[in-house]
């Protein structure tokens, strides 16, 4: 039985957050506290987890945190990840599950290869200014940039191909970094993404105002190069553009001014086992405390077959009946 929500939609990906620890104090963020608000449990209830929801159709799982290369110990879960199969499958190549990865990149460049090698497929890495010291001033830690870098060259070097680099555009912060992030883009060989500032971090800082919307993004970029939109399959998330003489891939998320929600096919596990059913969701199901009671394989998929009715049709951005989500972004597991 698969699993779909009330609207129609598919649910076939699932983000799994290991921590909500991290190691960087991004000022869109986070408060600049140092410790994770819900802990996190052992990797072997991750994987029950994981095992139950691929039986239900999951075929893509993101690891991700806080900063999921702080738990010890995650090259060993990704390479049981990996040795999930899809059900029903024909035993080739495609009922492997696609295994992705979100990071900052601070420790990526000694873990890329043995990522790779334990059967991860991509990585995104995140990184909100290309110049050093404008990349200090957001994440709050001095000398984080060069960690970066090679970080995303160690990747590409492993190939966890596609290599996305993920960039959170405030207003004011660091909307001049477009134009270098299409540099960037060119001279490094990734694909570069710029994110829509969602109203989802702990100092409530966000306004309407704060967003670099799309279409901003689009005008700046193409001071510097015409862009040629790329088709993008129904499903991603990323508007996708490459650069007029094919050299150098962009893309847009813009979940504030072009909801996506309508072909949302996302659930996500906490660090502290709930699941949650959208980023702006303000509950969560306890998956964890149905496992602490006993329940069965079977009994756990029933509960999460009940959770994903609940699906929220979308989210009310900016809207007046604008309600702030029960968790901020670091919590939650972006
Ligand atoms: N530590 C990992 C990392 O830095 O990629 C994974 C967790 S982090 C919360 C995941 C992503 O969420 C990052 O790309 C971060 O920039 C993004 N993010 C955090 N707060 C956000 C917000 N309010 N709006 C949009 N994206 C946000």
């Amino acid at each position: 039985m698969l699993l779909r929500d009330k609207f129609g939609r598919y649910i076939t990906d699932l983000r799994i957050s290991i921590t909500d620890r991290c190691n960087y104090k991004c000022v869109y963020c986070r408060t600049g506290n140092e410790g994770a608000l819900y802990g996190d449990l052992p990797f072997a209830d991750y994987l029950r987890m994981a095992r139950v929801l691929v039986a239900l159709g999951i075929t893509k799982i993101r690891l991700t945190g806080g900063e999921p290369l702080l738990r010890k110990g995650v090259i060993d879960f990704v390479r049981e990840l990996s040795q999930l199969r899809r059900p029903n499958g024909s035993g080739n190549s495609a009922d492997v599950l696609d295994i992705a990865l979100t990071t900052n990149g601070h420790l990526l460049a000694d873990l890329a290869q043995p990522l790779k090698s334990a059967g991860l497929s991509r990585v995104t890495v995140s990184m909100d200014a290309v110049d050093p010291d404008r990349f200090t001033r957001i994440t709050r830690v001095p000398g984080g940039f060069d960690h970066v870098l090679a970080g995303i060259r160690a990747a590409r070097r492993a190939g966890l191909w596609p290599l996305k680099v993920n960039c959170v555009l405030m207003r004011g912060f660091n909307e001049d970094q477009i134009i270098p992030f299409g540099m960037f883009a060119r001279e490094e060989g990734v694909i570069v993404r710029f994110i829509e500032f969602m109203p989802l971090e702990e100092e409530r800082t966000w306004s309407p105002a704060t967003v670099v919307t799309l279409d901003e993004i689009l005008s700046r970029m193409a001071e510097y190069r015409p862009l040629v939109e790329i088709p993008h399959a129904r499903s991603e998330t990323a508007r996708r553009y490459r650069f007029d003489d094919g050299i150098g891939e962009i893309g847009i998320i813009a979940p504030v001014s072009h909801p996506f929600c309508g072909h949302c096919s996302r659930i996500r596990i906490t660090s502290d086992g709930k699941i949650r059913t959208c980023l702006f969701s303000v509950w969560d199901h306890d998956l964890h405390a149905q496992m602490q009671r006993g329940a069965s394989d079977e009994e756990l998929a029933e509960f999460i077959q009940g959770v994903v009715l609940k699906k929220e049709e979308r989210h009310h951005i900016g809207e007046p009946d604008f309600v702030p989500a029960s968790r901020t972004m670091v919590h939650i597991g972006g």
